[in-house]
């Protein structure tokens, strides 16, 4: 479902011209299996949210391929990338809502985007909303709602346009602990119901043992080693 082949990404210097760049991934590669829960683990600064976001191209690689479902992305022309890019679905450690509008609203704005119209937009949005148990709130903004509603608004945005992939950059970082069990178990749902691929950055071990099939490990910007989790013999 994806494969990455040497990608890697390097930035700037910010110490002036002459500097030499900053490597955030060195070349890497990756392999994640349709219907898997893969984890990227490792250090704060390892590279591992710049390695999630190049898997939908919000970082451009350096070098290397970024193939998703039978397609390289780095080839696609931009209103091809668009179209790609809705059967990827992704969340952040933040929410990333938006606060002027509602929690139906924050939904529909990803089914906006993909251009459909009004009407079913407003039907899948609930739709959504009721797959996540927030119909009730679909009426509140995001200040009104707690943080693991927020996530779960989020959570219903990225399903919207019915992905194959869900990329979470540390979905739970900002959750308490039993706010974190339940949204891990709804994230295990909706891998095992509609066998959505998921790809997950955490730093917290809990997350790793309760969700992933697999895990690479960065260091660096490199994948030093990758983990079968179903592997009884692995303990992380
Ligand atoms: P992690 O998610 O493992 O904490 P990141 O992928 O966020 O690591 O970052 C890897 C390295 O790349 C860090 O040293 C970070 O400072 C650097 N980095 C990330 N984004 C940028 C950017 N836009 N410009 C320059 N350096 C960046
Ligand atoms: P059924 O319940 O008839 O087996 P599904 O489980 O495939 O049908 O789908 C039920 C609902 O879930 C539909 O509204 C469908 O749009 C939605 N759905 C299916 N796949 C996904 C997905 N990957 N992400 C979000 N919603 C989905």
């Amino acid at each position: 479902m994806i494969h990455l082949q040497n990608v890697s990404k390097t930035y700037p210097s910010n110490q002036g011209k002459s500097a030499p760049e900053f490597i955030a991934v060195q070349p890497s590669s990756l392999q994640v299996e349709q219907g898997q829960v893969y984890g990227i683990v490792g250090f704060s600064g390892a590279g591992k949210s710049t390695l999630l976001r190049l898997i939908n191209l919000l970082e451009v690689p350096t070098t290397g391929s970024v193939h998703v479902d039978g397609q390289d992305l780095t080839m696609l022309s931009q209103e091809e990338l668009r179209i790609a890019r809705r059967s990827i679905g992704m969340i952040f450690q933040n929410f990333n809502l938006l606060s002027n509008k509602t929690a139906l609203q924050n939904v529909e704005f990803a089914l906006d985007v993909a251009g459909i119209d009004a009407a079913s937009r407003k039907k899948r949005a609930l739709e959504c909303l009721d797959i996540v148990g927030l119909s009730d709130k679909a009426g509140h903004y995001p200040a009104q709602l707690s943080g693991g509603q927020k996530q779960r608004v989020a959570i219903a945005r990225a399903l919207a346009n019915n992905p194959k992939v869900l990329l979470c950059d540390e979905p739970t970082s900002a959750l308490d602990p039993h706010t974190t069990l339940s949204l891990l178990k709804f994230l295990k749902e909706i891998n095992r119901k509609w066998k959505v691929t998921i790809v997950i950055v955490t730093h917290e071990i809990n997350v790793v043992k309760y969700l992933c099939d697999e895990v690479a490990v960065m260091e660096n910007g490199h994948i030093i080693e990758t983990l079968d989790m179903r592997d009884p013999h692995v303990q992380p």
